[in-house]
């Protein structure tokens, strides 16, 4: 049960949401699916004074075509994402992060800005965007800016978002026809939260070559190994690429899903399996 009662609103238009933020300031929470903020508040760890929901919003959860780059809206659920013509084109690795979350209730409820704004460390988003080279759109009234992964996520489920702003629309660079991606990660059981993540993306011709890795630090950290694997993935490159993934975890956190250390290793396990997987695509001719 919600214990403490606040005010709800369910804004039709996007100036309406952001007149609301600009109104409530740190008062106010945004919901959008609810899949974190409900049980935070059912905890009692969240109290806010008012709700503002993103889910009457008109225009907020579609794709648009940029040319170079994928606009998706930050009320796309996971499971529209993950199936979307336009995503399965131009960023399947996206969208293979996106099948994979959750259950189904989760992938029907959840949202691609809600995980984002959330920033849990080892969620799939967090890990998959940085890997893509993502762009991401805060607007409040009067404003936007835009902020790659670097600027956007700063700790641990703390984002460059302010109280009064709205991440709203998340832009993906087009994958080059023919490249070999991969979304891999460990989990206890299907269905539960990953502990360790990396994605990988491969161009032709080795170049760029990219690893993300995702749940070894507060943020997501991304390795260019295109000097490493240029002439190829050998054996001497994977265990080049292992060792970065290793020394990239330095910081990896303990809690009860694993300690630091172990977390460590599997970043090597999984940059690895995620560079493999990537490679073998690449070979078989890539694409979606
Ligand atoms: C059982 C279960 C299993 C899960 N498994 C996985 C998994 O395997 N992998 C994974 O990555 N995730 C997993 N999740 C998390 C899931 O992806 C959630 O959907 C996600 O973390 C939160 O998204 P939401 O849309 O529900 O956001 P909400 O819960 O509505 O909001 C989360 C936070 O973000 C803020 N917020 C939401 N949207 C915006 C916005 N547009 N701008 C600014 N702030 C915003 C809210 O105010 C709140 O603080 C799981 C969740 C559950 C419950």
């Amino acid at each position: 049960m919600i214990a403490g009662e606040f005010e709800f609103f369910a804004p039709p238009t996007l100036p309406d949401a952001l007149r609301l933020l600009q109104e409530h300031g740190s008062a106010c929470k945004v919901l959008a699916g609810g899949m974190t903020l409900l049980p935070v508040m059912t905890l009692g760890l969240a109290q806010p004074r008012a709700i503002v929901s993103l889910n009457h919003l008109q225009g907020l959860a579609g794709v648009e075509d940029v040319g170079p780059a994928l606009r998706i809206g930050a009320m796309m659920r996971h499971a529209t994402l993950g199936k979307h013509p336009l995503v399965l084109q131009h960023a399947p690795l996206l969208a293979a992060a996106a099948r994979g979350i959750g259950d189904v209730q989760v992938r029907h409820r959840g949202t691609l800005g809600g995980s984002l704004a959330h920033a849990e460390p080892a969620a799939d988003y967090l890990c998959a965007t940085a890997t893509l080279g993502a762009r991401f759109l805060l607007q409040k009234q009067g404003g936007e800016r835009w902020l790659d992964a670097a600027g956007f996520f700063i700790d641990v489920m703390t984002t460059a978002l302010e109280p009064d702003e709205l991440l709203t629309t998340v832009e993906i660079p087009k994958q080059a026809a023919g490249a070999g991606y991969s979304h891999q990660s460990l989990r206890r059981v299907e269905g539960a939260f990953p502990i360790v993540l990396a994605s990988a993306q491969i161009a032709p011709g080795y170049a760029p070559a990219r690893v993300g890795l995702g749940g070894i630090g507060p943020r997501p950290v991304v390795l260019e190994v295109d000097d490493v694997v240029k002439g190829g993935l050998t054996p001497a490159a994977l265990e080049a690429v292992g060792a970065r993934a290793f020394d990239a975890a330095q910081q990896a956190l303990s809690d009860l899903n694993g300690s630091g250390d172990y977390r460590r290793a599997m970043a090597r396990v999984y940059a690895c399996r995620a560079l493999e997987a990537a490679a073998a695509h690449l070979q078989a001719g890539g694409g979606r």
